[in-house]
């Protein structure tokens, strides 16, 4: 199983004189959609990050007992919507994960995987940012990554900040300003199994595939988040 896990990451880190800096963008991603994909843009840009990897959850921690799509089909959704961009790597890592994932595991697992020359950095949305601090070893999490927090409309980051600041975690937090988009992959669940549109909110071979696939057509799918 590791040695498939190795394989799959990409490499960084090769010159020791250079500091590297890997983003890590988690979340369900059922589907994946614009909103994730500015983000983790913006974020690349704004700190300069050499690589980011998009990181479907095996079992997420926060949806147990919810239904979400199988962990293929939400990877494979990852392949299709990142494969233009080349700085984007969609990784099997946490779904390649037996048992419920959490973030703290997966930081020292790439801790471990890349050299110290390679800073990791945890991108997130206003709401994630806001709940990090109730997340399992948050003060381990504080010290693995350095954390990139985007607006998103709905969510209010100034919260988030004083949530922060008040649980007295050594968090590094860059708070980043992106292009609203009021997109979830919720309201896309809602929108298929309705037999409404979702053309512009995630990439065309993402719908394809959920038509394909057949994906969020029965209520058995919904669920609130
Ligand atoms: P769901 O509705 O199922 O919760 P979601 O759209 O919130 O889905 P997630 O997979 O839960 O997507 O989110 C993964 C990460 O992406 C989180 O850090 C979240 O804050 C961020 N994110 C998702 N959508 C947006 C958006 N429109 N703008 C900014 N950040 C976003
Ligand atoms: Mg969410």
């Amino acid at each position: 199983m590791m040695d498939v896990v190795r394989q799959r990451l990409p490499r960084l880190g090769e010159d020791p004189a250079r500091e590297y800096r890997l983003g890590i963008m988690g979340g369900t991603f059922d589907p994946i959609h614009y909103g994730h994909l500015v983000t983790a843009e913006q974020a690349r840009e704004a700190l300069a990050l050499d690589l980011v990897l998009f990181m479907p959850a095996g079992a997420p921690a926060f949806k147990l007992g919810k239904h979400v799509s199988a962990p293929e089909d939400r990877y494979a959704m990852c392949v299709l919507a990142t494969a233009a961009n080349p700085a984007f790597y969609p990784s099997r890592f946490e779904i390649d994960r037996d048992g419920v994932t959490y973030t703290v595991d997966t930081l020292r697992a790439l801790r471990e995987e890349y050299p110290a020359n390679v800073k990791l950095y945890f991108i997130t949305g206003a709401d994630a940012i806001l709940d990090i601090v109730s997340w399992r070893d948050a003060a381990s999490i504080a010290e693995l990554a350095t954390l990139i927090a985007a607006t998103r409309p709905g969510y209010d980051i100034g919260q988030a900040q004083a949530s922060i600041e008040e649980s007295g975690y050594p968090f590094d937090v860059r708070y980043i300003q992106i292009p609203a988009l009021a997109i979830s992959s919720s309201n896309i669940r809602d929108r298929v199994r309705m037999g409404k549109s979702v053309r512009y909110l995630t990439s065309e071979s993402v719908i394809g595939y959920i038509q394909k696939n057949g994906l969020y057509r029965f209520e058995g799918n919904e669920r609130d988040a």
